[in-house]
């Protein structure tokens, strides 16, 4: 029998599980046990049910484009709980000068594909609009070094839109800036767009028109959830595992390899146990503390991946406030304005699902890279900037059914330049330990299908290295 290890029990870590539990029901001489530090499974994947509404407290959804979450929901017969964002009342504004200005139609991650809304659009003053014009004619360029999103965005397009559109988008991703991100590692098809095209918006165009050729049928929401919560999938998940192997309140704090080079020694608790592969699926971060005393260069490396730090504020209100709220999905608010919040979702329009008709759902970001501090804010205090800041650019004045704060603390992995090489380190340090894999948003991807997709291929790897492959 083979023993794996399972270290953390967020999204990444129960899909790992899964993968392992499909093939110990199928028969093969495996076992696993999971070990996370919360008392409680799924990571920041949790939402709460408060006044009839669906509350989520990380994420809410996640992008229909990438097929690894709804390929899992399928799979743990969630199929028919799958829901699609609201996307004809998709409308998003930019919070410019305390007002909201809708962004432009065409708009693609911020590559404009369509000229008149463009020009038409108040956003964008009319030195950006001529950038907009010429780059059309931007000739191709192939970066020979990584640069950050703001280095290559304000080359295409000057500086306004780093402000206006790069830094908010970003910070809604990754809770990161775009002077610091990677482009080669948020936004790679960005820097293959460039090398190829030169401009990025007939790029744009050029890969819409091969994706509507090739897709057959209704376009897909942008994005992906459940009908009760994306917590949905965390107890489906824990419901087809085995519940022998899931040691919830046990935090990991060493790993030691064998000294026969046979596998691995787990301490949690001040209990060891020996198993013959580990999966990490926790925050690069916290790998690093567990593989200190055992690989102190693969810690360094690991440690070296930043994190940062989330709040979200969700307020209900009754039906009044609903009809008075502006249409569409939400706001974004560039760092220029000098508000702590980051951006705001209007979550009835999004998922309809989300609240009965006669209530309202504003879910509000703070925090990210520039706002660590936020962390030390009490509740009451969260809650204070939040309801000025709402009454201040939507005049939104009245007092809440209910609220609830969240605080994540280094929850998302900053991929900033130089990412690919650290990664690259990492990969050459684990591959001389075959029985080790890494798991989570700290490597390539932080969306929660990634996340699904670096479980799974984790407990690939490991049964890889055992001789037991997945597909055996
Ligand atoms: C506020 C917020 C909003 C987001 N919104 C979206 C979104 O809308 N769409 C989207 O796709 N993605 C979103 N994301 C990103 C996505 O949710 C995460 O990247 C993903 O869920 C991370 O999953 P994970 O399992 O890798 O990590 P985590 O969920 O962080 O789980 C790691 C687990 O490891 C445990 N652990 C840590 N150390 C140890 C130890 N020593 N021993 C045992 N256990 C340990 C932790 O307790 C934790 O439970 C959001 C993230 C946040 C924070």
């Amino acid at each position: 029998m083979k023993r794996i290890a399972i270290i953390g029990g967020g999204i990444s870590g129960l899909s790992a599980a899964f993968a392992l539990e499909e093939k110990r029901k199928s028969g093969s001489p495996v076992e696993y046990v999971l070990f996370e530090s919360n008392p409680r499974l799924g990571g920041v994947l949790v939402t709460d049910h408060v006044d009839g509404c669906i509350v989520e407290a990380g994420p809410d959804s996640f992008l229909t484009e990438k097929p690894w979450a709804t390929d899992l929901c399928t799979k743990i017969g969630l199929g028919d709980q799958l829901i699609g964002s609201n996307d004809s009342d998709r409308k998003t504004y930019i919070v410019t000068n305390g007002k909201l200005v809708v962004m432009p139609d065409g708009l693609m991650f911020m590559v404009p594909t369509k000229i008149m809304p463009t020009v038409l659009s108040p956003l964008f003053s009319w030195r950006t609009k001529f950038r907009m014009a010429a780059e059309w004619f931007h000739p191709p360029h192939k970066a020979t070094a990584d640069e950050t999103v703001a280095q290559m965005v304000e080359r295409h397009y000057g500086p306004e839109m780093v402000d206006l559109l790069a830094d908010p988008l970003l910070s809604g991703v990754y809770g990161g800036e775009a002077s610091q991100l990677s482009v080669r590692s948020v936004l790679p098809r960005f820097a293959d767009m460039e090398s190829q095209y030169g401009s990025l918006g007939r790029a744009m165009l050029a890969s819409r028109k091969k994706m509507k050729a090739a897709s057959k049928g209704p376009a897909r929401p942008l994005f992906t959830s459940l009908k009760d919560g994306m917590q949905q999938m965390i107890d489906a998940l824990v419901a087809r595992l085995d519940t022998n192997a899931l040691r919830t309140t046990s935090p990991v704090e060493s790993l030691l390899p064998q000294s026969d080079g046979n596998g691995w020694t787990v301490c949690a608790r001040y209990k060891t146990d020996r198993f013959d592969a580990v999966i990490m699926a926790t925050s690069a971060q916290a790998a690093a503390s567990v593989m200190q005393s055992s690989n102190e260069k693969l810690a360094q490396e690991l440690g070296g991946i930043q994190y940062g730090s989330s709040v979200t504020v969700t307020l209900g209100y009754d039906e009044k406030v609903r009809r008075s709220l502006p249409p569409g999905f939400g706001f974004l608010v560039p760092r220029s304005e000098g508000r702590r919040m980051l951006a705001a979702t209007f979550v009835h329009n999004k998922f309809p699902h989300r609240a009965p008709e006669n209530r309202a759902i504003v879910r509000c970001f703070l925090g990210g890279a520039r706002d660590e501090q936020i962390l030390q804010s009490s509740e009451e205090e969260i809650l204070e900037i939040v309801r000025r800041e709402l009454r201040e650019i939507i005049g939104l004045n009245a007092d809440p059914l209910f609220a609830r704060v969240y605080k994540w603390k280094a929850a998302m992995a900053q991929y900033t330049v130089g990412h690919l090489e650290r990664l690259q380190h990492i990969e050459s340090l684990r591959q001389q330990l075959p029985t080790l894999a890494l798991a989570g948003n700290g490597y390539n991807g932080i969306g929660v299908p990634d996340c699904v997709r670096s479980g799974t291929e984790a407990a690939i790897k490991v049964l890889d290295s055992m001789g037991v492959g997945l597909a055996a």
